[in-house]
């Protein structure tokens, strides 16, 4: 049996409930060893990566003028069809190093934390069928599946104390209602299995986090969760809530947490969480691994309680060539009253529209002060854009992960001071949900479209049209 390193505290400790809705803040340790990587304020986001790299962003570009809360990195990423042949496991090194993930700001104690798991976020469904040995997933040359030992011996040999390993989920990719008693019972005991394994393989040298199983019924969760804590406790004595690391949760409520409905809040609403989750898990980090569209969505997450978000949205917004220009705990927009979506201000702007922003001058965003908007100029992006220039993209993910960042800390800050409803209120008041336009990014990758049963018609136009006529 393994040994277990006793932290000094639980990973996860909450700073401040609020009281009008589950929303809370707080303060997450991703290191098993204390002071090795930054400590994550919540609620705060992860920033998905391809193949380890933050996309748009240079490593030294990341350490110099971005913050980054963590990032999280999908090993399946790095594997082939041979998976257990690859380079990652093969260099002897650091994931960290591997990726060349650098102290921000120089300083070696501000690592950025890094949430590794087999699957991207939101991967690409598989083709393959997980089993209770292997995972399925969609490698850089082809669908696979991973042995979960194998999974463990990689994650050992890249002896990072630092990494949180997200243990990986079995699900069926039909909702729950529409799937048989026997598949539900085989998902149950197939993800307990999972959840065991990882906690007994790297819960002494990581940070683990759980799944807590989407669209199941109370009494089905319920059995699930028991029996963790149940094996669990024999694996490591009483002390479970400190070895898990946390919960993750797919949707925005989940079949667990109930969804905080608007707009009456029942008296009661706010203890539905409190009186289903089991205490040794009620504590923990609740990690949202679902899709979420952008701010809107992240507010209604953060409503119903969940502390860590993953930030596709983010990249998504500089992929379509937009800046976000949106701002959160404003107290110019508290007059705002709710309206037609159409009054309502757009969260950000479409540089792409060369007749509106080819000679505008301004800012990215009104006083901002990114590195992209205290040296250059909307016309500037817009023409960069419109020659192709990837300078573009890599401007516009400085400026939207710092304008994600400030939306973060200022929900952080009005939790703490009981005005983060009022501001939810003045956001929703205020700003329409914003759409992007299809294909408006830099190329697309495989792993950006669903490969399952979609193979008509090319990802990306050829850069080169017919009209691109040979000079006379
Ligand atoms: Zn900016």
């Amino acid at each position: 049996m393994s040994t277990v390193a006793s932290p000094s505290s639980p990973a996860f400790k909450v700073l401040h409930n609020h009281a009008n809705s589950l929303a809370r803040s707080g303060i997450y340790h991703p290191s098993v060893v204390p002071g090795v990587a930054s400590a994550i304020a919540t609620p705060n986001f992860l920033i998905p990566t391809s193949r380890g790299t933050i996309q748009h962003l240079t490593p030294d570009n990341v350490q110099r003028h971005v913050k980054v809360p963590g990032v999280y990195i999908g090993l399946e990423d790095f594997l082939d069809r041979s998976a257990s042949r690859t380079q990652l496991t093969e260099a002897s090194t650091t994931l960290r190093d591997y990726v060349s993930l650098l102290p921000q700001n120089g300083l070696p104690d501000s690592l950025i934390p890094i949430f590794l798991a087999v699957r991207r976020s939101n991967p690409v469904p598989a083709t393959h069928a997980n089993s209770d040995t292997n995972v399925a997933m969609a490698t850089s040359d082809g669908f696979n599946s991973l042995p979960l030992t194998e999974f463990f011996s990689i994650v050992q040999r890249l002896k990072d104390s630092a990494t949180v390993v997200i243990s990986p989920l079995d699900a069926p990719t039909l909702p729950v209602s529409k799937i048989g008693g026997n598949r539900v019972k085989k998902m149950i005991s197939r993800n307990e299995r999972w959840s065991l394994a990882t906690l007994k393989t790297l819960g002494a040298q990581n940070n683990v986090i759980v799944p807590v199983l989407p669209g199941l019924t109370l009494s089905y969760q319920a059995t699930y969760l028991d029996s963790l804590i149940t094996k669990g406790e024999e694996i490591y004595g009483k002390a479970l809530d400190v070895n898990i690391g946390g919960i993750s949760l797919h949707g925005l409520g989940s079949s667990f947490v109930e969804p905080f409905v608007e707009p009456e809040l029942p008296s009661t609403a706010k203890n539905i969480e409190l009186a289903n989750l089991p205490a040794e898990l009620k504590n923990g980090l609740r990690l949202n691994l679902s899709y979420l569209t952008g701010p809107h969505d992240v507010l209604r997450a953060i409503r119903n309680g969940h502390d860590i978000l993953i930030g596709d949205w983010i990249t998504k917004t500089t992929d379509a060539g937009f800046a976000f220009t949106f701002e959160f705990g404003n107290h110019h927009h508290q007059a705002d009253q709710l309206q037609d979506d159409r009054q309502k201000k757009p969260i950000s702007i479409d540089l792409w529209d060369a007749d509106v922003f080819k000679v505008d001058l301004n800012s990215l965003k009104q006083d901002c002060t990114c590195y992209s908007c205290a040296r250059h100029h909307r016309a500037y992006v817009t023409h960069l854009l419109s020659a192709k220039e990837m300078l573009a993209w890599t401007l516009l993910q400085i400026h939207n992960l710092h304008v994600a960042n400030q939306f973060m800390e200022r929900i952080q800050l009005s939790i703490k001071n009981g005005t983060f409803e009022e501001f939810v209120t003045s956001f929703t008041n205020h700003y329409a949900e914003g759409k992007f336009k299809a294909n408006a990014g830099p190329r697309a990758r495989g792993y950006q479209v669903k490969l399952a049963g979609n193979t008509t018609g090319k990802l990306n136009e050829s850069p080169f049209s017919k009209n691109f006529a040979e000079p006379q």
